[in-house]
Order: structure tokens, then C-alpha cells, then sequence
């Protein structure tokens, strides 16, 4: 290669850039983010056709919308505003709710939602969750007829973005202790002090859940309300945007002050009374953290298949050689173990049968076999691997998030180990 002469312009504009770029990467970058219908053991089948059409159509969404945009937004972590309503018409938000606009999915169907978002990017997921997974779950779950009715429409229809506010800077794995108060005033109406952290979608949400702990110690979900829209003040509520992040950059979470602010007598979810209320909804929603898991993982490997079959190095494809072969294999294996274990979960949350400690295993299980994944995938890229344009590396990071968030691995363990020990050992 020549050296660069004087007079050539600034890195950016040479002319010669793509021929070099076409010379090192065999693949477009976009290409590489394409599904491949990975699905070894057939999981798809459980689904019915309505439900495979809801798939397809996130699947499409995430191909031709979130990933020609996704590295751009993550590289200048600009929440990508410009796809909500595309998002909208998906159709999804709401997940396994049924009424009130809500698409009324399976939970198998909407794990396969949640992963085909995670396929196309982990910030349109963590979105996803927290909006339709955690706030608008709440709601349904723990909120009255009237309480639904008044909220989730709108939520549904994406014509108002929820938030979940439960973990505080003081409390992450033990937010059981949460300090947030919620005091009653005389007219009915509580009045809320405390501070929250990483609270996804908080500085632009108009409906805030927040986990509170009442006059009698009681922990119950308080909806704060931004009537006027996103943004607009509510007396006492400050939020933050949390910056300098290395994972799911394009979705923001926030610090929130919360100094008295006032909620209506109404806004106290009807079903939450306890931090049990709080773990029903967790059981639910960390299955679809899990879910979301394998879909970091399925675009992982997706990218590396399709990188192996047409980077040749020593004359061949590296597809071609024996060991590149056995790491395929075994990233084919943790995903294909991981698709399974999600499926049987979700049937089990079907029936009314799963657990807190079914969530959990299953987090801990898909999360960190997407982390070795996502790993072994940014080996197989070599130096695109570190290259946002390849996706495999905003993959690679975002995963980190999901590892930890909704309950880290060792929390998911403790959970676990205490039902198979019989003995609580974090409290
Ligand atoms: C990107 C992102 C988005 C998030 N979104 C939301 C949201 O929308 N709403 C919300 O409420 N929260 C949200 N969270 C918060 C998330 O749930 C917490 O970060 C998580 O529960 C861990 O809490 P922590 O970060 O305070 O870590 P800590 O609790 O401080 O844990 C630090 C380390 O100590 C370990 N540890 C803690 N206790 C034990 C123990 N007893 N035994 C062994 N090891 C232990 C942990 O496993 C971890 O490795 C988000 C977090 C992130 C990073």
C-alpha cells in the first residue's frame, strides 16, 4: 500500500477507503446483522400461525429498520425515537396482556418477540422490556380494572412510554431494603421521597411505576404521572440521564430525585401490597430477560456463520477449517440448549406453574452462555469483531447489561440454591 501523500484529504473523505474496507471485510456490515432463521430443534413449531406471523414480522423489523441504524445510535448513544413508530405497529407492546389494546401473546410468543428484538439490537430490547415487560406488566398484573383501563391503552399503543423505578442507589441485589417512602396525606393522596437508579426510559417515560415502602413499611407501586407528556414537570420528580455507559448506549436509564412528589389516591396499584407483589412481576418479567439473552447470542452466531463462509484466510473460507468448525458447534449447542430451556419455561409460565426460581435458572443459564457466545463470535471476527460496523461487537457488549440487570448471576443463583438447598443464603 502506498503511504498517504500531502495533499491527501482527512481520514474520512479518502477516496481510496472503501476499496480498502471491501479488501478487509469480505461482508458488508449490515449483511452480517441478518437473521438466519437459527433454529436447530425446530422451537418455532410451538407456536401457532398468528403467533409465527407476530414473529416474522418483529423479526423483519429488526432486520430492515433497528439494523441498518442500530450501530450509529449505539456509537452516539442517541435514543432512536425516529423507530417508535414503527415499533408501534408491531403490535407487541403488552406482550402476554390481553384487553386494553394489548396483544395478548403467548408467553412463548412473546420470549420469541423479545429475542428477535435482542437479535437486532439490545437497546430496542432493554426498551421493549422495560416498557411493555416491566412497566405496562405491572400494571396489568398488580393494577385494578380501572387502573388498567387508565393506563394501558395508551401504553399499548405507544402513544405514552412507560418506566419501572424499583432499584435505588443503595439497593440493587438487596432493593428488598428499598428506602423510598410513600406517605399518606390527609386527602388520600401519598406523597413520594427517595432516590431511584438505572431506571430505564426515565427521563423521557409519562407513566413511572415506582416501588415505594408506605406508612406502615408496606412496599406497594406508585404510578407517577406526566400528564403533559414526556418531559414536562411534575412538582419534585428530577431525572437524570445516566451517561459514560458501555452497554446498550442507545436506551437511557436515569437517577431520579423523587423530593415530594405528590400522586393521587388512585395512583397506588390496587394488587401491590408487599414485595411478594414485586417478585410476581420480576418471575415474569426476567423470563423474558432470558429470552432476550439468547437473542444477543442467536445474532452473535448468525454474524460469525455468516463471517466464517466468506472470510478466507490460507487459501479457504475459515468456515473451512476444523477448529473454527468446533466453536460454531459449540455456540450452536449453548444456543440450542438455551432455546429449549426457554421454551419449557415459558409452556410452565403458560400453565401457572413457573417460579421465581424457574426465572431464575433460566437468566442464569442463557445469560451467561450468551456471554460466551457473544465472546467466541468476536474471536471468530477477528479485528472486526471490535468494529461497531460488524455488529457482533455491540452484541458483545450490550450482553453485559442483560447479565446484570433484573438480578445479577449471582443473584439468579442464590434464588436458585436456596430452593435446592432449602436455606436462604442473602438474607
Ligand atoms: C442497563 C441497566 C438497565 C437497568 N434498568 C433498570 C430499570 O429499568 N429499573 C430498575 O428498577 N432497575 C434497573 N436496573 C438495575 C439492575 O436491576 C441492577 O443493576 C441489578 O439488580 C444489580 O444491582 P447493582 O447494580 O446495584 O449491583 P450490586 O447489587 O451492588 O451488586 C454488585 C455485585 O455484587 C454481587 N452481590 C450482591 N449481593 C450479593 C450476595 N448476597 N452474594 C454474592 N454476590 C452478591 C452482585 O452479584 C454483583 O456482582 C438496570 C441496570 C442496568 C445496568
Amino acid at each position: 500500500m502506498t503511504e498517504p501523500t500531502a495533499t491527501a484529504p482527512p481520514t474520512g473523505e479518502n477516496p481510496r477507503a472503501e476499496h480498502v474496507e471491501a479488501a478487509v471485510s469480505p461482508v458488508s456490515g449490515d449483511d452480517l446483522a441478518r437473521a438466519r432463521g437459527t433454529d436447530f430443534f425446530h422451537v418455532e413449531e410451538h407456536l401457532d400461525a398468528r403467533e409465527r406471523a407476530v414473529v416474522a414480522r418483529v423479526r423483519e423489523f429488526s432486520d430492515d429498520v433497528v439494523a441498518p441504524v442500530a450501530n450509529e445510535h449505539w456509537e452516539n448513544a442517541e435514543f432512536p425515537a425516529g423507530l417508535l413508530p414503527a415499533y408501534a405497529g408491531l403490535g407487541v407492546a403488552g406482550g402476554a396482556l390481553d384487553g386494553y389494546g394489548c396483544p395478548g401473546l403467548s408467553p412463548l410468543a412473546e420470549g420469541m418477540v423479545t429475542a428477535e428484538f435482542a437479535r437486532g439490537d439490545g437497546s430496542v430490547s432493554t426498551f421493549h422490556g422495560v416498557h411493555s415487560g416491566l412497566a405496562m406488566t405491572t400494571i396489568g398484573m398488580l393494577g385494578s380494572a380501572e387502573q388498567q383501563q387508565r393506563w394501558l391503552p395508551d401504553l399499548a399503543a405507544v402513544r405514552r412510554i412507560g418506566a419501572f423505578a424499583l432499584t435505588e442507589p443503595d439497593h440493587g441485589s438487596d432493593v428488598v431494603r428499598l428506602d423510598t417512602s410513600a406517605h399518606r396525606e390527609p386527602d388520600g393522596s401519598w406523597t413520594l421521597r427517595g432516590r431511584k437508579r438505572w431506571i430505564g426510559n426515565g427521563t423521557i417515560a409519562d407513566v413511572v411505576v415506582v416501588w415505594a415502602r408506605d406508612d406502615d413499611g408496606r412496599v406497594g407501586a406508585f404510578v407517577v404521572d406526566h400528564p403533559d407528556g414526556a418531559g414536562a414537570p411534575v412538582p419534585g420528580y428530577a431525572a437524570r440521564r445516566i451517561t459514560g455507559k458501555t452497554a446498550n448506549r442507545a436506551v437511557w436509564q436515569a437517577q431520579i430525585e423523587l423530593d415530594g412528589v405528590r400522586v393521587d389516591g388512585d395512583c397506588r396499584l390496587e394488587l401491590a401490597r408487599s414485595f411478594a407483589d414485586t417478585n410476581r412481576v420480576l418471575a415474569k418479567s426476567r423470563q423474558t430477560v432470558a429470552w432476550e439473552a439468547l437473542g444477543h447470542a442467536v445474532a452473535a452466531y448468525d454474524a460469525a456463520v455468516t463471517y466464517a463462509l466468506r472470510r478466507e484466510q490460507f487459501g479457504r473460507p475459515l468456515a473451512g477449517f476444523q477448529l473454527v468448525q468446533d466453536k460454531l458447534s459449540h455456540m450452536l449447542a449453548d444456543i440450542t440448549a438455551m432455546q429449549t430451556m426457554c421454551v419449557r419455561m415459558s409452556q410452565l409460565q403458560a400453565d401457572g406453574r413457573a417460579a421465581l426460581e424457574h426465572a431464575a435458572l433460566t437468566k442464569l443459564a442463557t445469560a451467561s452462555a450468551a456471554r460466551r457466545v457473544c465472546a467466541m463470535a468476536r474471536d471468530i471476527l477477528g479485528g472486526n469483531g471490535i468494529l461497531l460496523d460488524h455488529h457482533v461487537a455491540r452484541h458483545h457488549a450490550d450482553i453485559e447489561a442483560v447479565y446484570t440487570y433484573e438480578g445479577t448471576d449471582s443473584v439468579q443463583s442464590l434464588i436458585v440454591g436456596r430452593t435446592i438447598t432449602g436455606i436462604n443464603a442473602f438474607t
